[in-house]
């Protein structure tokens, strides 16, 4: 089948992915590889940005590969890559960084962001750090770029970026990408309150077996105005309910919401159906997983693999870019 374009999208190395991750990424890369040429990068100098301690980096790295790998992705037919291993992305971050004025990136609601998370550690690569986004997904010659909503103006930056190099070196030599926009769903952590986050521990991890993982079902947050089993529920601001939505079969939806809003079923029975429904879609997932990590080898060589070929793109894009500016 005739690909409809390439899609690039990058993701810091955090290691074993969490039902946040996987919803909210890795479930649409996978999808997207059925339609588009697909370049994945594990972006590990962005990482370095925040980082106190690369220790685990490397682990990282492999944990995230071969969950990618265990969820679906094929790296016969997508580029699955590490980003340091394409040095030239640096190269082309600094020449975007001469078509960028400083103040667009200082002005950007994210590097506000990140000087309030890091105020110890504003260094130089957190203010380019929009810049090198952009080298990453123009360095391949990018359509596409799967963002959500509050992405988007990341994107437009990198489009504007385009237009400066373009217009300074007066070709056209850099390819605008498009927006892919996709919904997104905001998976909340088992506390029910904040964002799925390994650093806030109220994750769901996909390698977790299915007893770890039924234990942190049963542990879930609920509807907090329900204090007894008699009480009558509200299945809309539950986030047991939002992941019913997804794992369960449209009679146990239906079920849930209309015994759950007359005291007809328990949140512990509500959650065993959930954790039941659950664990069988994670099955093949972990069993995958188990099989490919036997072979620590095969995920690096993947990688190498990847990166060989993601370089041929990169090398294709930097002779035009060397070209353009004139260098000597
Ligand atoms: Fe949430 Fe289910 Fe309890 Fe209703 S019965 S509050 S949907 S866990």
């Amino acid at each position: 089948m005739t690909k409809q374009g390439r899609v690039f999208s990058g993701a810091r190395p955090t290691g074993r992915q969490h039902l946040g991750n996987y919803l909210g990424a890795i479930k649409n890369y996978v999808a997207l590889q059925d339609n588009y040429e697909c370049v994945y990068c594990i972006v590990d100098v962005h990482a370095l940005t925040t980082m106190d301690t690369t220790l685990e980096l490397k682990q990282n790295t492999y944990d995230m590969a071969l969950d990618w790998l265990a969820a679906g992705i094929r790296p016969e037919e997508s580029i699955v890559f590490i980003q340091s291993h394409v040095p030239q992305v640096m190269e082309l971050h600094t020449y975007l960084s001469m078509v960028t004025p400083i103040g667009k990136l200082t002005d950007l609601p994210t590097f506000k962001d990140k000087v309030r998370e890091n105020p110890n550690n504003v260094n130089y690569g957190l203010v380019g750090y929009p810049v090198l986004m952009a080298a990453d997904i123009l360095l391949y010659a990018t359509d596409f770029v799967p963002v959500g909503v509050d992405q988007a103006p990341h994107l437009e930056f990198t489009r504007e970026v385009v237009r400066s190099f373009n217009y300074r070196y007066g070709a056209p030599v850099l390819k605008e990408p498009q927006m892919k926009t996709t919904s997104i769903p905001k998976v909340l952590g088992i506390d029910g309150v904040q964002k799925m986050s390994k650093s806030l521990n109220n994750h769901i991890e996909l390698a977790s077996t299915a007893e770890e993982t039924t234990q942190r079902v049963m542990q879930m947050v609920t509807d907090t105005a329900r204090i007894r089993r008699s009480d009558p529920g509200n299945p809309d601001v539950c986030n047991v309910f939002s992941l019913h939505k997804i794992f369960s079969s449209q009679d146990e939806i239906d079920m849930i919401n209309v015994e759950c809003r007359r005291a007809g079923i328990g949140c512990v029975d509500c959650k065993k159906i959930l954790a039941k429904n659950l664990n069988a879609h994670l099955e093949p997932f972990r069993s995958r997983r188990n099989e490919l990590d036997q072979n620590p080898a095969y995920i690096w060589d993947t990688l190498a693999d990847g990166a060989k070929r993601a370089t041929v793109l990169a090398e294709e894009t930097m002779t035009a870019v060397r070209d353009a500016i004139g260098l000597p």
